[in-house]
């Protein structure tokens, strides 16, 4: 990969997005809205095999059972403290997983959290944008 292209777009160059202390170097925002889910140098990248349904507005994210289409995704922003989050909101439970969502707009889901597990918030870097 060179690096002499400062046009590309945002999720394509994951190494811009990261700081050399695997943190991200830029604000998280909303993909739809632009509201601000995390201030810059408060996660850092965790690499962890994550299936998220596909985008949609809340209430829609937990009804079809089991039978959702959407990613599995690799790339996330790792946050072990909700109130680290600027905005954020959440799905209802699905089995022992809550959902992300944009806090206002309600896309999502954006990131993922398991019940057995209160420190650790996933935000896929793909469902996201950095500014
Ligand atoms: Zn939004």
């Amino acid at each position: 990969m060179d690096s002499g292209n400062p046009s590309s777009e945002g999720s394509a160059d994951q190494s811009s997005l990261v700081s050399e202390e695997g943190k991200n170097v830029k604000a998280v925002v909303c993909q739809r809205c632009g509201s601000k889910v995390l201030c810059p140098g408060t996660a850092v990248l965790a690499e962890k095999e994550l299936f998220l349904p596909s985008m949609r507005k809340k209430n829609t994210i937990t009804q079809a059972d089991g039978t959702l289409d959407g990613d599995t995704l690799t790339a996330h922003w790792l946050v072990d403290d909700m109130y680290t989050f600027e905005n954020v909101g959440f799905t209802k439970d699905v089995g022992k997983v809550k959902y992300l969502i944009c806090a206002d707009c309600e896309i999502g889901p954006i990131g993922w959290h398991n019940l057995d597990d209160k420190k650790s918030f996933y935000v896929a870097l793909d469902r996201v944008n950095h500014q």
